[in-house]
């Protein structure tokens, strides 16, 4: 047996880790004393033939001391591992092959404040029930990471991410890891970046860039359907002047008024944009010349019977409309008949402002 143990000792030792091996070489000097001490004893080679197992063992008493001393080197990486599990921020549910809670960390009950100890053992299904997915109970002996992207979810108003892992050890289904991400701020974030970029900052309307992106969309959706499309373009009158009387303040303010009022006269579906400086764009989908050019004409005079308030005084504004569309078979394309429209603003403005001006006629 003092072979066996050098033998197997030395290999472990060979194959283990360099921090093990100080380990494994106490232990071995603790095994190896008291069994040469009876060995020696056997052999008749003691002083007075003196059995020495008994101080041997005392002597080895230290080197299993330290030999278990080294092995608390183990201990280390399953608290490692449990510190991660329960300060890593994303939540984490363990549930078993039949779907019920085996453990939780604490970012999960960041997510799930109703998780409690008391929950383990419970199906998630009834826990959560918008977090597991569908396919998770029947998917035993699938892959071992089953969604890498993840799938979104919603949780009492929250953006959640789930990761679903499936866990194996060799062909047996041991269960499923669900890592659970809050991507609430990062999808608020984005929503509110998104409307930055397609806003006025002013007035709340779509910016130009976003108003082409919407009228190219609609002329497309009429090439396919014919249903009829049309747009109204409009250029407040003499508005130099209000910013030179008035000041830039009142300009401004004058902008969001006329906005006020061209959402109090439009209907859900239209669209409102800020073409340029004081142009407005209304594009009203499903909606013929005549029905447009009546909106417009609403529009108008809305806009010249409610003076802006400004400074205890009134400010009264006026705007003339180009107003065009697209119906029948007759495809265009959309500068072009942006230009259509611009001239019939065009004229509005030459035969006096305050006034409407429809395509197809050219009439006021
Ligand atoms: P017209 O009836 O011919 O359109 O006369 P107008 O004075 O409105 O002339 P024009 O359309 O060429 O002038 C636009 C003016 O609108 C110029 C600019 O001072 C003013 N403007 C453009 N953008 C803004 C803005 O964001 N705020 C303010 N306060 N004024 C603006
Ligand atoms: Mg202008
Ligand atoms: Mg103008």
């Amino acid at each position: 047996s003092v072979v066996a143990v050098l033998v197997l000792g030395g290999l472990r030792l060979s194959l283990s880790p360099a921090v093990y091996r100080p380990r494994i070489r106490y232990f071995m000097v603790g095994i190896l004393l008291p069994w040469m001490a009876y060995v020696l004893y056997l052999l008749r080679l003691t002083p007075n033939r003196m059995d020495l197992t008994p101080v041997s063992l005392c002597l080895a008493t230290p080197f299993w001391f330290l030999s278990l001393y080294r092995h608390r080197l183990l201990d280390l990486r399953p608290i490692a591992r449990e510190m991660v599990f329960s300060s890593i921020p994303q939540g984490i549910l363990v549930l078993n092959p039949e779907g019920y809670l085996e453990d939780f960390n604490e970012g999960a009950i960041r997510l799930f404040p109703d998780l409690t100890p008391d929950c383990l053992g419970l199906p998630v299904a009834e826990l959560v029930p918008e977090i597991l997915p569908e396919p998770l109970l029947h998917m035993a002996g699938g892959s071992s990471a089953l969604a890498g992207e993840g799938r979104d979810v919603m949780h009492q108003g929250r953006f959640l991410k789930v990761q679903v892992t499936s866990l194996h050890r060799g062909r047996s289904f041991l269960g499923t890891l669900l890592l659970i991400g809050d991507n609430t701020q990062t999808v608020h974030l984005l929503e509110e970046l998104q409307k930055t970029a397609m806003t006025d900052p002013l007035t709340g309307v779509f910016n130009r860039r976003q108003l082409f992106q919407i009228l190219q969309r609609e002329v497309e959706r009429f090439d396919r359907y014919q249903a009829p499309l049309s747009l109204i373009l409009m250029d407040l009158d003499h508005f130099k002047r209000i910013n030179d009387r008035h000041g830039h303040p009142c300009g401004d303010a004058a902008l969001r008024h006329v906005v006020g009022i061209l959402r109090q006269e439009s209907r859900q579906t239209d669209v409102l944009g800020r073409y340029g400086g004081e142009e407005f764009v209304v594009v009203l989908p499903h909606t013929p010349l005549e029905q447009a050019v009546r909106v417009a004409e609403r529009m108008r005079s809305a806009l010249a019977g409610t003076p802006l308030i400004w400074e205890e005084g009134q400010v009264w504004l006026t705007a003339s409309m180009g107003v065009g569309a697209l119906q029948g078979k007759a495809p265009r394309a959309l500068e072009a008949w942006l230009r259509e429209v611009d001239q019939a603003l065009y004229q509005a403005k030459a035969l006096g402002r305050n006034r409407v001006v429809e395509v197809a006629s050219g009439r006021a």
